[in-house]
């Protein structure tokens, strides 16, 4: 399907466009999009201002051709694929920190601002930005706004949502809204705010945010525990966190995930389940390490041991961030197929993580299980042979049964990659028919000819019409 965007050269935009088929070629999927379902764009738009973007979306309305909004395209679920062609909308030039209220913990930004550049704007004063991913580094703020990530510090201060005031954002027809308020509350009309957040680029596009920010601790410390099994661990986490251990980051670790990690960092993690910690206090952080000791000595922790300095926790920290890379490189056979991310009531998380070890060994596949323990979050992969259907298959039926039984608990399919392409057949399994249909009404009132990001989240059909992406 192609579409006819020379109407773009007409708009006088302050930004630029391109049709060439190099940015068509990079704006064809997104980290998480298998070379098989890869689209190019009919042309590439970098909007300089929130004028540019409600001029392109208002004109690619009236003409019926498709916007995706595309940034670091860092995502994991082909969100930010455009599968019926038409414009990618890139936002990624729209980088400026617009002011900092140092006074108010505040800072405004636009999208295209990387996560940890937020860190680097604000650190002089004492303040930082806690929801970063583990993609900080690489993801925009607003990919992370449209999936509402979340990160490692999670557990302590909650996910981008938590952290987001106030946005402009600009809706299907070119109209510019402002959602949410700079005030620490308010109760005033609909909050179009957490609508727009985790959207996926399907109802608006973010083009400024107002961010709350926190102070950075006085006392950060960090270190590791080994446990005899993986289901000791997530035993351990689950009564760390249920007994208020102020914990600002609890990662469990499963044996062949130390492995690539070591394999792929250099790292000399020992080949046992483990769970890295961090504690973040003003004061007295070495009460809080004690409590969190009792309690895993309760569940047979082999080791407990804080990091002697920052460089030597920090290095820990990389390895369990570059776990989605230490996977791919793990064995030149095999290759990890879609990344999970369930999330789960913590009183199942034990359970999830049992079963998930076991799908692997009855399904004869290696099955890195790793994640934000203490919020519940799985991740996994199933590393398969690509040339074996057999095998793939297997991986496929894995994935599945993992996601399925993490429903079934009471949680979620996607904690935080959001539904993209590759979760939207758990949509309604998940949250059931009537709330997937008001979630649609909202997108048709929203964006009635359905230009923005066509094809995400939602099931095979609208209104027993087939849609694009399938
Ligand atoms: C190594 C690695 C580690 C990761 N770790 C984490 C993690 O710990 N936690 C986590 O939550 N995710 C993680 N991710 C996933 C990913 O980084 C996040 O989803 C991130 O928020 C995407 O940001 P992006 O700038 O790359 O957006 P993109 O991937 O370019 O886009 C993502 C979605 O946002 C939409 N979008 C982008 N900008 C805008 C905008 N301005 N307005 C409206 N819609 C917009 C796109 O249309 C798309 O639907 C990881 C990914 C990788 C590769």
């Amino acid at each position: 399907m192609t579409h006819d965007v020379s109407f773009l050269d007409d708009l006088g935009l302050e930004g630029d466009h391109s049709t060439d088929d190099a940015y068509r070629d990079g704006h064809a999927g997104d980290w998480g999009t298998d070379d098989e379902q890869r689209v190019r764009p009919d042309a590439v738009v970098w909007p300089a201002s929130t004028a540019d973007v409600s001029a392109v979306l208002a004109a690619a309305t009236e003409r019926g051709v498709p916007v995706t909004p595309f940034a670091a395209a860092s995502g994991l679920e082909g969100a930010a694929t455009p599968v019926d062609a038409g414009i990618s909308l890139d936002l990624t030039r729209m980088n400026d920190v617009l002011a900092v209220r140092e006074g108010e913990f505040q800072i405004d930004v636009q999208p295209g601002v990387i996560g940890t550049a937020v860190d680097d704007a604000v650190g002089q004063y004492g303040l930082f930005f806690p929801p970063l991913p583990s993609s900080g580094a690489l993801s925009t703020i607003g990919g992370m706004i449209a999936t509402d990530a979340s990160g490692m510090q999670t557990v302590k201060y909650g996910e981008v949502a938590d952290w987001v005031l106030e946005l402009e954002a600009v809706l299907a027809d070119g109209s510019v809204i402002t959602a949410g308020s700079k005030a620490a509350k308010t109760s005033s009309g609909y909050n179009l705010k957490d609508l727009l957040v985790g959207s996926e680029g399907t109802l608006g596009v973010v083009t400024r945010a107002t961010l709350e920010l926190a102070g950075i601790p006085e006392q950060i410390r960090g270190g590791r525990a080994i446990f005899p099994t993986l289901g000791d661990a997530a035993d351990a986490v689950y009564d760390a966190v249920r007994s208020g251990v102020d914990v600002a980051k609890i990662e469990l670790i499963d044996e062949i995930s130390a492995a690539m990690a070591n394999d792929y960092t250099g790292t000399d993690l020992p080949d046992r389940p483990m769970v890295f910690v961090e504690f973040h206090a003003d004061h007295d952080v070495e009460t809080e390490i004690e409590f969190c000791r009792t309690i895993f000595e309760a569940h047979d922790v082999a080791e407990f041991e804080m990091a002697a300095t920052e460089a030597e926790m920090e290095s820990v920290w990389e390895a369990r961030r570059d776990l989605a890379y230490a996977s791919r490189e793990w064995d030149e056979d095999l290759e990890p197929m879609q990344s999970g991310d369930v999330t789960v009531p913590i009183g199942s998380y034990p359970d999830l993580v049992r079963y998930a070890k076991d799908l692997g060994e009855e399904h004869d596949l290696i099955v890195p299980t790793f994640g934000h323990a203490g919020d519940g979050n799985v991740h996994y992969t199933a590393l398969v042979d690509p040339d074996d259907e057999a095998m793939v298959e297997r991986g496929r039926e894995v994935y599945r049964q993992i996601v399925e039984y993490a429903i079934e608990l009471g949680g979620t399919a996607t904690g935080e990659h959001g539904v993209g392409l590759g979760k939207r057949k758990y949509l309604e399994l998940e949250h059931g028919e009537a709330t997937v249909e008001t979630m649609r009404r909202i997108k048709r009132a929203l964006d009635p000819e359905g230009t923005l990001n066509p094809g995400k989240i939602f099931p095979e059909t609208i209104d027993g019409e087939r849609v694009a992406g399938e």
